[in-house]
C-alpha cells in the first residue's frame, strides 16, 4: 500500500514505544506520565453514572452537540473565574476528546503545509506529533528555567508565516518548570506585536504544591489566545475530555467544522457523568488530595537524587505537576543511559524525543505521580549507581 508523506513523516510516540518494555511488573518506571491511579474517584464515578442515566436515561446514549454539553461548558468557565478571575463565557469553551484532540484540531484549523510554529525546545511530545501531521515547519525557542529566551522568540517570529507559538506554561512537560511572572509578561508584550496566535497548553496548573498560581499569558486577555485545559491529570484520563478556550469566534467556528470531520461531537456519556461528578462532589478538596499525593513523590524523588546522583548532575525542582528534568553531564547520550538503566530494570524517556530535530541529548525526564517513595528510593539508588558510572572520576 501506497501511504501519505503525511504519516511517514510523523514520527509515532516514542514513549508509548517504550512503555510496552517498561510497563513488565519489576520494572521500576519512571518512563509514563501516568496519574495515580489511587487518585481516580472510582467510587463516586460509579454513583454519577448511575445519577446520570437515572435522571437524563437515553440522552447519555443518543448524539449529541459539536461544542460538547453545556452545564459542563459552564463548569469550565466558572473554574477559570475562580482560579484565574477570567470573565470565560460557556460559548468560549470548546469540549475535545483530551487536550490531544485540541492540539490535532488546531494543526487542521491553522496550519497550511511549511507554516512556521514556534516549539518550546525541549518541548511536549504529543504536541511535536499532532502538529508534524498538518507538515508545519517546527522554529525552536529555547526553554530556559522561567521560561521561554525571549531574544529567540523575537527572532523566530521574523520566519515567514508563523502561525503560532506553542508553550505549557505551567509544570510543563517534559521539565517540570514553570514561567516566571516576569517572563510571560515579556511574552505577552511581544506576542501582542505579531498577528500569531498564542497556545497556552495547561494540563497540570492546578497540580501546583508550593507557590501561588500565576496569570495566564494571554487566556483571557488577548484576542488570538488560545487556552487549553483537561481532567485527565484531576480526575480521570480514560474519560478522554479536555477543552479549548479562546475569545476568538471564527477561530471556534473552524475548530466546530473541524470537529465535525473528526469524530462529531466528544463521548456524551463521558460529559455527562463528569459534570455529574463535579455537580455533586467538592473538586477543590479532591484535587488537594492529588497535590499532596504529588507533593509526598516529588519530595521523594528529590531527595533520593540529592543523595544518589553524582554532584555534576543537575535537575530541575518543580512547584507543581508531574516530572523532573535532569541534564546529565555533557557529552553523555540520556540514550545510551537508558539501555544501562534497563538492565537494572530503571526505566525513563530519553530527552531526544521531546526535540524536533533529535539530537543524541544528554537530558532525560523522570515521572514521579505513579511510584510510592519506596520504589522510587530503590530506582533513583539504582539509577544513581549508573549514572555514577558516566560521572568523570
Ligand atoms: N498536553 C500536555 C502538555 C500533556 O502533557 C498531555 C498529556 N500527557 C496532553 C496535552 C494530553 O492530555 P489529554 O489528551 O489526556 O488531555
Amino acid at each position: 500500500m501506497q501511504y501519505s508523506d503525511k504519516i511517514l513523516n510523523t514520527p509515532s510516540s516514542f514513549i508509548r514505544n517504550i512503555l510496552k518494555v517498561t510497563g513488565e511488573p519489576d520494572v521500576i518506571s519512571f518512563a509514563g506520565g501516568l496519574p495515580n491511579p489511587i487518585s481516580f474517584p472510582t467510587e463516586k464515578l460509579r454513583e454519577a453514572i448511575n445519577n446520570s442515566i437515572d435522571v437524563h436515561g437515553t440522552k447519555l446514549f443518543q448524539y449529541s452537540t459539536t461544542q460538547g454539553y453545556l452545564p459542563l461548558r459552564e463548569f469550565i468557565a466558572a473554574k477559570y473565574k475562580k482560579t484565574h478571575g477570567l470573565d470565560i463565557h460557556p460559548d468560549e469553551v470548546f469540549i475535545t476528546t483530551g487536550s490531544q484532540q485540541a492540539l490535532e484540531l488546531i494543526g487542521k484549523v491553522l496550519i497550511n503545509k511549511g507554516d512556521g510554529i514556534i516549539m518550546e525546545a525541549p518541548g511536549y511530545l504529543g504536541a511535536i506529533q499532532a502538529f508534524t501531521l498538518a507538515e508545519p515547519n517546527f522554529y525552536s525557542v529555547t526553554l530556559e528555567e522561567d521560561g521561554l529566551n525571549i531574544a529567540e522568540l523575537e527572532q523566530q517570529l521574523q520566519k515567514p508565516n508563523v502561525k503560532f507559538i506553542y508553550t505549557v506554561p505551567n509544570f510543563h512537560n517534559p521539565t517540570g518548570i514553570t514561567y516566571s511572572a516576569e517572563k510571560r509578561e515579556a511574552i505577552y508584550e511581544v506576542v501582542k506585536k505579531y498577528d500569531v496566535a498564542l497556545i497556552e497548553d495547561d494540563p497540570y496548573g492546578e497540580l501546583r504544591f508550593r507557590g501561588e498560581t500565576l496569570p495566564y499569558i494571554g487566556g483571557g486577555r488577548l484576542e488570538n489566545s488560545i487556552l487549553l485545559g483537561s481532567f485527565s491529570k484531576t480526575v480521570t484520563p480514560g474519560m478522554r475530555l479536555g477543552w479549548i478556550v479562546t475569545k476568538n469566534k471564527e477561530l471556534l467556528d473552524h475548530i466546530e467544522t473541524a470537529k465535525q470531520a473528526t469524530d462529531l461531537h466528544t463521548n456524551i456519556f463521558s460529559q455527562y457523568v463528569i459534570y455529574e461528578y463535579l455537580a455533586n462532589n467538592e473538586y477543590k478538596e479532591h484535587v488537594d488530595n492529588i497535590i499532596n499525593l504529588y507533593r509526598i513523590q516529588s519530595d521523594a524523588m528529590l531527595d533520593a537524587m540529592a543523595r544518589h546522583f553524582p554532584p555534576t548532575v543537575k535537575y530541575t525542582k518543580p512547584d507543581g505537576g508531574m516530572f523532573i528534568w535532569v541534564t546529565l553531564q555533557e557529552g553523555v547520550s540520556a540514550l545510551e543511559v537508558f539501555h544501562a538503566a534497563m538492565e537494572v530494570k530503571v526505566a525513563f524517556v530519553p530527552g531526544d524525543p521531546f526535540y524536533t530535530h533529535p539530537e543524541n541529548v544528554n537530558t532525560l525526564r523522570l515521572n514521579y505521580t505513579n511510584s510510592t517513595p519506596e520504589v522510587i528510593e530503590e530506582g533513583i539508588r539504582r539509577l544513581g549507581a549508573i549514572l555514577h558510572a558516566y560521572a568523570p572520576a
